[in-house]
């Protein structure tokens, strides 16, 4: 039984969201219909306005060839989840596809919550929007009425452990042109002692508020190379600190030399005038060649020279965070071996991607899968994710052996 995956309409009789009788006349359309059990349901609108909403939305993310035959949830699944968390937070695995899990839920802006779920199931978590009184009577169908506790009894055996771990979260994983409508590079990173950004594209802001990440708890940013793609979104954050939060506490952007002095231009250009009178101090942190640690944070900062723009310093970083664990990103770079002190002894190693085959034109100096593939085994890092994928990339993205981001993935370190 455990292993046994359920058609979605099985699934949705189950648990009491659909009549039994409305799934017998879709199994009797599906005799003489080729068409999948959960499209015809949805055809007859046999499935609740939310639950069929939920599916289409699914069907978006993982593009609309996905049937929805291939939509199952194994049972361990909804194991995974504690039932004192359902009960708790009214919400309630969907479907499946692969390792992304989709569940209802009235608190979908509870980025911790979700958090706490990608670790119990071990697969990314997408939230949709319930009513919670659309669900109660769904979750107590599986997981029984709620269990009351004893007065002064804790609650230990279904206590999720969660491990306060470093969180990376990937606000845009698209490249320069946003290929497949992907937000612009950005990473957002919150540990013990700093939340920051690393490299702030152009559509940043929109993509934090999307994702529900509060853009007044940034701390800082660092940026890779003088790329708009990579640091264009940063007057608009700091617009942002200025008019909405009233800032008053440092914000420090670290990045090469050359970049800060040409931000300071770019963000005088975008508002002039107006970052002169700041009611905060921006701390600009120029880094070369030596380590920096980051004040007031907990990190320590090491850059690596990538290879990107001819004549100008282009970094890759590996971020020493105050938990001991290790982030490296390589910023846009072509192949070169520091990739590999860069990727060495890390907790998890993002690397742009942009080709799926090397490309020999020299003008263009971004990494190929092809190139990496080759070089997989000499990475030692424990995680290796590959970002800033480009259109020939998205559309293999599926067959493909490494990990690619996607935007909104959280990765834990
Ligand atoms: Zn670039």
């Amino acid at each position: 039984m455990s292993n046994r995956h359920k058609r979605i309409g099985e699934w949705l009789q189950e648990l009491a969201l659909i009549p039994p009788q409305q799934l017998d006349t879709a199994l009797a359309t599906q005799a003489t219909d080729k068409r999948y059990l959960g499209e015809i349901l949805i055809q007859q609108e046999a499935i609740t306005a939310a639950i069929r909403d939920a599916v289409l939305a699914l069907q978006k993310v993982f593009s609309s060839s996905t049937r929805l035959a291939d939509m199952a949830i194994p049972v361990d699944t909804l194991h995974a989840i504690p039932a004192r968390v359902a009960y708790q937070h009214r919400l309630l695995p969907l479907l499946q596809v692969a390792d992304r899990l989709v569940i209802a839920t009235p608190e979908m802006g509870n980025q911790a919550l979700r958090t706490q779920l990608e670790i119990v199931t071990g697969m990314q978590v997408y939230a949709v929007p319930f009513r919670a009184s659309d669900i109660t009577t769904a979750i107590e169908k599986h997981y029984g009425p709620p269990r009351r506790l004893p007065a002064g009894v804790e609650w230990v055996s279904e206590d999720i452990d969660i491990e306060e771990g470093p969180l990376l979260t990937f606000v845009g994983s698209g490249d320069a042109l946003s290929s497949g409508g992907r937000n612009s590079t950005c990473l957002h990173v919150q540990s013990q002692d700093a939340t920051f950004l690393i490299d702030c594209g152009p559509s940043a802001l929109v993509a934090l508020k999307k994702l529900g990440l509060p853009t007044d708890e940034l701390d800082g940013a660092m940026l890779t190379h003088a790329h708009g793609d990579h640091f264009a979104g940063i007057p608009f954050l700091l617009l942002e600190q200025l008019q909405v939060h009233h800032r008053k506490r440092p914000f420090w952007i670290l990045g090469p030399a050359h970049l800060l002095e040409h931000l300071k231009q770019f963000n005088d250009m975008c508002y002039p005038g107006l970052f002169e009178k700041l009611t905060f101090p921006i701390y600009y942190l120029p880094i070369e060649n030596d380590p920096m640690n980051v004040p007031g944070t907990g990190i320590t900062v090491y850059p690596f020279t990538m290879e990107h723009q001819n004549s100008r310093l282009c970094l890759g970083y590996q971020v020493h965070l105050a938990e001991h664990k290790i982030l490296a990103y390589s910023g846009d770079t072509t192949w070169n071996e520091k990739l590999l002190q860069l990727a060495r002894d890390t907790d998890l190693f993002v690397c742009e991607c942009s080709h799926l085959e090397t490309i020999t034109d020299t003008g263009i100096k971004h990494l190929a899968y092809s190139d990496i593939l080759a070089h997989r085994e000499r990475f030692k890092t424990k995680r290796l994710v590959l970002t800033h994928l480009g259109p020939d990339m998205l559309a293999q993205r599926n067959q493909l052996e490494l990990e690619t981001a996607f935007d909104g993935m959280i990765a834990e370190l």
